[in-house]
């Protein structure tokens, strides 16, 4: 029988890749390729959808938690772009897309800290703590500094002396109750991170 070239070829390259499979092991190709394959990290990892803490756009991520190895605590192992999120729809910039490391960083601040006066370092409070000096001092400070009217006698109640940094990251009703209590005191300088 005449061979052909082209038939030639065939046949030489069919042996060849049949040989070097059996050479490697795998008569059984599926169960070798189900065998290689490793389990998804985060099968048995809670889902939790959150908001990207960072900036004014507000991306949706995903985060992923599971239980440590050593204390048994839930811990963070994994965030991405949450691809249901209308603002992002997955994606993330190398800010938000690294924010893993900020959760775990040693820098995070993690609860209120407080310096006593004349001591040269901060040390860890209650929110209680926290939130009853700040009330305190931002009582005394607007009975002090609040204005209620102008050099020209038009009423003005404002509070110049105290500011307020707010979370570009709120909701829009979190966002409006914080307007609206810190606005009522008189303060002005109500800030956040949003500059995009
Ligand atoms: S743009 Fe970047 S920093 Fe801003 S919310 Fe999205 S992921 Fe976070």
């Amino acid at each position: 029988m005449a061979v052909t070239r082209r038939q030639f070829m065939k046949v030489s390259a069919a042996g060849l890749a049949a040989s070097s499979v059996g050479a490697l092991g795998f008569l059984d190709a599926g169960d070798a390729l189900a065998a290689g394959v490793r389990p998804f990290r985060l099968e048995k990892a809670t889902e939790t959808r959150n908001t990207c803490p960072y900036c004014a756009v507000s991306c949706g991520v995903l985060v992923y938690s599971a239980a440590d190895a050593k204390d048994g605590k839930a811990k963070v192992i994994h965030i991405e772009g949450d691809s249901d999120n209308p603002i992002n729809r997955g994606t993330l910039c190398p800010r938000g897309a690294a924010s893993l490391g900020f959760v775990h960083s040693v820098n995070r601040l993690k609860y209120p800290m407080h310096r006593k006066p004349g001591s040269d370092k901060f040390e860890r409070v209650s929110w209680d703590f926290a939130m009853d000096r700040i009330a305190k001092l931002a009582k005394e400070d607007r009975d002090k500094n609040f204005v209620a009217k102008n050099r020209d006698g038009v009423t003005v109640n404002r509070w110049l002396s105290t500011g307020f940094l707010g979370g570009s990251s709120c909701s829009n009703e979190a966002g409006y109750l914080t307007y609206k209590v810190v606005r009522s005191t008189g303060i002005l300088a109500l800030e956040n991170q949003a500059r995009i």
